[in-house]
């Protein structure tokens, strides 16, 4: 029975007969590692995953695969410990280009993964067991409102789950809860925990276009560079201006063509995958992966060709002209959202968390790979001021056939506030209408699909009414 339910874990998730034997001795030791049951195992094969994802297509097998490998690979830190590697981890938010670099620069002498990030998500979107490490009894109790994606890291590393590294690259430009997280890890004594924190202030004028403020986009620059000058210092691997290009030449090839996924299916009619599918691939790029890129490479352009095929034929996850909603959340780690959405008659389309806009293809103003890297983190609707985050988001928003935007979902975080600001000027920007479904994107303990079935039945009525009368609106045109 144990054989058989890991064994078709794994076919379901696209291993090869030829990769099988060694990776199912890995998976079933990964899964012990972390806390997975067999009835675990056989739950999320049996009811979760085919009920939050559609496997049907194989993009999607292949990508869910990619979290499964990465996993594995963390899982085994403490032997690559043994045979000398050097570790570095990274924390999300960040860019992964930077990481990667490093990753190009040492290959096989250094492991390259974001640990909480992949446990966290592998837990809670695959699993709905992240509950494993953001118990009650756990450090960032749940009366505290933490995000759980720092909760599930500090309490994953006092339990070896995720072993020490040689460091982690804290990065403070977005998330000022994770450096925190870092220095707690280390203050609470209990393993070596060696962090690099990285910030900026963020003291720009509201409305400022940071890309191009010279100065800064030179201090930022610096501080990536400075990042990695320790990261050598500690590792022996020196990062040249050749790793970061050669991360930037991946970066953008990924970004192409997850851009041309997002459009396709946010803009096809009727709508070929859902959310939660579409995040998958999102997500996964926003990292760096030990594992390397060429599994993801090949996910990608099977999930294109599968959609395109779907466009095709018109098969869809909805009748044509049905409405739409876009995210500024990544719906993945709380599958049910995007099925409670499509039970009644809507669908969640991209996220912009992980999507771009036009100013993201736009040439680059240096030619020095660190100023590129810099421009392209301030190019992020999420990086900058309010204003300039505003302006972003409705130019992304602008090339998206969509009938709102649903917020919300940072009921944890600082952001809470400035959302339900920022969100009325992108409103007025670009002419969609935002909702806000309070909730928790990383754990949904506070928030239960029985909590929220309510708002989302009237944010349902609410677009299909409006999208009726426009559909026959049009067809008297
Ligand atoms: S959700 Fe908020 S607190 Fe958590 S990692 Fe992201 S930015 Fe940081």
């Amino acid at each position: 029975m144990r054989e058989d339910i890991y064994q078709k874990f794994l076919e379901t998730m696209e291993f090869s007969v030829e990769e099988m034997p060694t990776a199912l001795e890995e998976w079933k030791r990964a899964a012990d590692n972390i806390g997975l049951t067999e009835q675990d195992i056989s739950f999320a094969l049996n009811e979760w995953i085919p009920t939050y994802w559609d496997i049907s297509l194989r993009g999607v097998r292949m990508c869910l695969g990619i979290y499964i490998r990465e996993l594995i690979e963390i899982t085994k830190v403490a032997l690559y410990k043994e045979e000398n590697k050097k570790i570095i981890y990274g924390i999300s938010p960040s860019q992964a280009i930077c990481f990667n670099a490093i990753k190009f620069a040492g290959k096989e002498e250094v492991f390259v993964s974001y640990p909480d990030f992949v446990l966290a998500t592998v837990l809670g979107a695959f699993f709905d067991k992240l509950s494993l490490y953001c118990g009650d009894d756990s450090y960032f109790s749940d009366r505290c409102r933490h995000c759980a994606l720092n909760r599930a890291r500090i309490n994953m590393s006092l339990v070896n789950v995720i072993e020490s590294p040689d460091a982690i690259w804290s990065w403070g430009f977005y998330c000022d809860e994770g450096r925190k997280t870092d220095e707690l890890i280390e203050c609470l004594g209990e393993m070596q925990w060696k962090f690099i924190p990285t910030s900026l202030p963020h003291d720009s004028l509201f409305g400022e276009k940071e890309d191009k403020d010279g100065e800064r986009v030179k201090y930022l620059a610096a501080q990536l560079k400075a990042g990695h000058e320790e990261i050598g210092k500690i590792t022996g691997i020196e990062i040249k201006n050749k790793h970061m290009l050669d991360a930037l030449v991946q970066h953008s090839k990924f970004s192409k063509k997850l851009d041309m996924l997002n459009k396709l299916v946010t803009n096809a009619e009727p709508q070929p995958m859902g959310g939660n599918e579409l995040a998958l691939f999102g997500t996964i790029a926003s990292i760096a992966l030990n594992v390397g890129y060429g599994q993801f490479e090949s996910a990608l352009d099977c999930i294109l060709e599968e959609v395109k095929e779907r466009i095709e034929k018109e098969e869809g996850i909805l009748p044509k002209y049905s409405p739409k909603l876009g995210c500024h959340f990544t719906p993945l780690n709380v599958p049910w959202v995007d099925r409670m959405f499509l039970k009644n008659g809507i669908s969640l389309t991209f996220s912009s968390h992980i999507s771009f806009s036009k100013k993201d293809f736009m040439p680059f103003d240096y030619g020095d790979p660190y100023m590129i890297a810099a421009q392209i983190w301030l190019r992020n609707a999420n990086s900058v001021n309010l204003g300039a985050h505003a302006q972003i988001m409705a130019d992304m928003l602008d090339e998206y056939d969509i009938d709102g935007m649903l917020y919300g979902f940072f009921s944890f975080d600082r952001w809470l506030g400035t959302h339900q600001f920022s969100l009325k000027m992108i409103e007025e920007k670009s002419g969609i209408q935002h909702f806000y479904l309070e909730g928790d994107y990383w754990n949904d303990r506070n928030y239960r699909p029985e909590d929220r079935e309510g708002r989302i039945e009237s944010i349902a009525y609410f677009l299909r009414t409006r999208k009726m009368l426009k559909n026959k609106m049009n067809q008297t045109k």
